[in-house]
């Protein structure tokens, strides 16, 4: 089947698992590309630029913008995260699926731009699992583990605007049911017409 690549949007709660998820996915999967975000976030420890996020000032990020480099963009606690438009076309384009891991604010403005693309809400097994993970990960302050979790109870607010949800109860799992909503979705009437056509024709 010859297409044009699929969006896939991923969203939910800080400490969900999407970032472990997305790439378990992409890992041994050259047709998945999962786009790297412009951040103003300082780097984590274990970050590195360009495989986890670039990291830029917010006068670059601001740039960007008015050149009109980014697909989306949003403040999540604080900071300024966005999606470089450029290579997400290039590679639906050349027929690679696309995973965007973004928060919902910046989700909800691709899905006016892509409707086509599909929008999944990566579900923790439990709001105590949660807290739990947030903690755990050590990286973060105690009121931006505060601002974290507020942010989260508002982002459920929004599952329904997604088409999908992931439930987080194992990574292996989850993987597995992701990889099953893009197996399905390349297989959709809507996406496969010219393929259809052409076997018609044969
Ligand atoms: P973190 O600081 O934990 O890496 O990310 C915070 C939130 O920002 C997460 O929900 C993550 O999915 C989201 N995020 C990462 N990159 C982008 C982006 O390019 N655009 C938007 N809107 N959100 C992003």
């Amino acid at each position: 089947m010859n297409r044009r690549g699929i969006l896939f949007v991923v969203s939910g709660p800080s400490g969900a698992g999407k970032g472990t998820i997305c790439k378990a996915l992409v890992d041994n999967n050259p047709n998945v590309f999962l786009s790297v975000s412009a951040t103003t976030r300082k780097p984590r420890p274990h970050e590195q630029e360009g495989v986890h996020y670039y990291f830029i000032e917010e006068a670059e990020f601001m740039q960007r913008i008015k050149d009109g480099g980014m697909l989306e963009h949003a403040v999540f606690c604080g900071n300024y995260y966005g999606t470089p438009k450029h290579k997400v076309d290039q590679m639906l384009d050349a027929g690679r699926d696309v995973v965007l891991e973004i928060e919902v604010q910046g989700a909800m403005k691709v899905r006016s731009k892509y409707p086509e693309g599909v929008y999944i809400f990566v579900l923790p097994p439990s709001m105590h699992e949660l807290k739990n993970r947030i903690m755990g990960r050590g990286t973060e302050p105690p009121e931006v583990i505060d601002e974290r979790l507020k942010t989260a109870a508002w982002e459920y607010g929004h599952i329904t605007k997604y088409n999908y949800i992931l439930l987080n109860d194992s990574i292996d799992k989850a993987v597995e049911r992701f990889r099953a909503i893009i197996k399905a979705e390349g297989c959709r009437v809507e996406r496969n017409t010219e393929f259809i056509e052409e076997v018609l024709r044969s």
